[in-house]
């Protein structure tokens, strides 16, 4: 239902909770963010209110990067296991998704072992898609991501951290909304201008079949073909 996610600044964990609580009008039934640096990474999901969520976060879940997510149930029923973000089986990967994956039985089946799933959502088939194509083709994360993409039928929006990575968040869309947003020394994704009006008013828009790369301090589009689109952004007007 909702997205946020921030590379770049200290304390990334108070913006999402921030972020997801401007989202939380939408109307949602879990919710749960994820936080790196180089040294640590942190996982929390709860079912039910932000607040539920925010009551969990001990002192020591922190970090300089993050992805967070309100979930309103397609597949799978709402729980904890269910919520986002989800991780692949290593734990390397880690996803949260807006939208419908259509044809994740089909992926399942081509590409998955049996026994992966932890949970019953469509977006779990896809965290652990990318992490296959990574170990059985030898991809890159950017190049297992985007080849993720090309078999994905449905609609998405995704932001995808590596944990061996954490100054990147990977991000596609395609039928669901998502925007980045441009700070001074950090940069933010979200599914609503709205989640971040607090950090920054500038916003760049991505297009259907577009991969986007965002650092602390770069945005990189790409299209379809993997070419490099320059994107100008613009100032987000909005009423609060
Ligand atoms: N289809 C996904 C799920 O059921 C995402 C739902 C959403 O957009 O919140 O977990």
């Amino acid at each position: 239902c909702g997205i946020v996610g921030i590379v770049g600044k200290q304390q990334a964990e108070n913006v999402l909770l921030q972020g997801l609580e401007r989202l939380e009008y939408r109307g949602y039934d879990s919710a749960g963010i994820f936080v790196a640096d180089r040294t640590s990474s942190h996982l929390v999901k709860a079912q039910g209110r932000i607040q539920n969520l925010a009551d969990k976060l001990t002192p020591e879940v922190t970090g300089t990067i993050g992805i967070g997510h309100t979930r309103w149930a397609t597949h799978g029923k709402p729980s904890e296991v269910n919520a986002h973000p989800h991780t692949s089986a290593s734990g390397r990967l880690v996803l949260v998704h807006n939208g419908v994956i259509e044809n994740f039985d089909d992926l399942h089946q081509t590409y998955l072992a049996n026994d992966v799933l932890k949970g019953q959502t469509d977006t779990e088939i896809v965290v652990h898609l990318i992490e296959t194509l990574m170990i059985q083709e030898q991809l890159s994360t950017k190049e297992a991501f985007k080849k993720a993409l090309s078999l994905i039928q449905g609609s998405y929006a995704f932001a995808l951290v590596d944990v061996k990575d954490p100054t990147v968040i990977y991000v596609a869309k395609n039928k669901s909304p998502l925007l980045i947003g441009i700070g001074d020394g950090f940069n933010v994704v979200c599914s609503d201008a709205m989640a971040m009006i607090d950090q920054t008013h500038e916003f760049l828009e991505i297009a259907d079949g577009e991969m986007v790369i965002v650092t602390n301090d770069s945005v990189t589009i790409y299209d379809a073909a993997g070419r490099g689109i320059q994107r100008e952004s613009y100032q987000a007007q909005l009423d609060l």
